[in-house]
């Protein structure tokens, strides 16, 4: 590749006040020695609609540095819409995104670029240890990987999140998957293209608490599911077959009983037992049709996926276009 190659450095931030101080020296120091590369790195950081200093403190950092460039959602859209919208900003070079809380080292990020160079599309990051995150949660997303690897029929690598580098035609593909509930991993891995892991250490946050408690992350491992499987509209399928050859089987029986030993008015616990039971079984089924139908219903608004409140640009060379 020529000397000229352009990196950002997407950080999407909600209520990160108190770590980008401390990240942002550790980024710069990085983009010092990807210059002396060749590489002319910066950084965009979005603000995720924070309810704390992060935007006042994002200002100070973009007024010392002139490779920064800040973007500001309408409102708390989520990490991966956030994420989104800084990578729809990137129109020149490859992106690297990385969390705001320090827990992706960016003093990794050369050897991305060194893939990259290689001529790696999608270079991510693989947990192999996690620091600082409950067994709780570390015991479920091990479990949650596994789950989608089995449902899913594209490739989604186990323990990987969104520490990653994108190469310009990656970020060209992604840019067309405009699907609202973005399950970003599910999306990298349907993109494709030449792929390869770099195994890397979860750092503890360097301030604060993480977004994603126990509810947030259930319903992010759902709209996983529902986003690249329909396994479970299938699974409904089979148990409705299954119930129906027991209920079958049943109705013989209790026919046959009544021809050989006649009609007796009797049974009614076995009656409200299969009523019930049936009565469940359909509401899951329906669940589950609701659980998808919900996602085709917010699909079909066509809403845009996020309203940008302020952009500042960056004041270096090959500044990006505005939003
Ligand atoms: N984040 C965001 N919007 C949100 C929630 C989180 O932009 O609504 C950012 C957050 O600032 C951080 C990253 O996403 O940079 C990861 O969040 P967090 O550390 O809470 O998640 P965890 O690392 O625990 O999975
Ligand atoms: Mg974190």
């Amino acid at each position: 590749m020529s000397g000229h190659d352009q990196l950002t450095i997407v950080v999407a931030a909600f209520d990160e006040a108190h770590a980008l101080p401390v990240l942002h020296p550790r980024i710069a120091a990085v983009m010092e020695t990807l210059a002396a590369d060749g590489i002319e790195a910066r950084v965009l950081y979005v603000d995720d609609g924070s309810g704390d200093a992060t935007w006042q403190v994002l200002q100070g950092i973009a007024a010392g540095d002139a490779r920064v460039a800040l973007l500001r959602l309408s409102r708390n859209f989520g990490k991966e819409v956030a994420l989104t919208a800084g990578l729809d900003m990137v129109t020149e070079g490859a992106a690297m995104i990385l969390d705001a809380d320090g827990q992706d080292p960016p003093e990794l990020i050369p050897q991305f670029v060194a893939h990259w160079r290689d001529g790696y599309d999608d270079v991510h990051g693989t947990r192999m240890s996690r620091e600082g995150e409950s067994w709780l949660k570390r015991s479920t997303a091990h479990l949650f990987y596994r789950v989608i690897q089995r449902l899913a029929k594209t490739p989604v690598p186990a323990d990987t999140g969104d520490y990653r580098l994108l190469s310009p035609r990656a970020l060209d593909a992604l840019r067309q998957l405009r699907e609202r509930h973005r399950f970003m991993k599910g999306l990298f891995g349907w993109i494709g293209f030449n792929r390869i892991a770099v195994p890397y250490a979860r750092e503890r946050r360097i301030a604060g608490n993480t977004k994603f408690g126990f509810w947030r992350l259930w319903n992010f491992a759902l709209d996983g599911v529902t986003s690249f499987s329909t396994a479970p509209l299938r699974l409904a399928t089979y148990v409705g077959v299954f119930t129906a050859c027991g209920a079958i089987a049943f109705a013989l029986y209790v026919i046959g009983k009544a021809w050989m030993y006649g009609d007796r008015v009797a049974g009614w616990p076995t009656m409200m037992a299969v009523i019930l039971f049936l009565g469940a079984v359909q509401l899951v089924a329906l669940g589950v049709i609701g659980e998808y139908l919900g996602r085709l219903y917010e699909e079909s608004k066509q809403r845009p996926l996020y309203l940008v409140s302020a952009w500042r640009p960056a004041q270096g060379p090959g500044a990006m276009q505005a939003p």
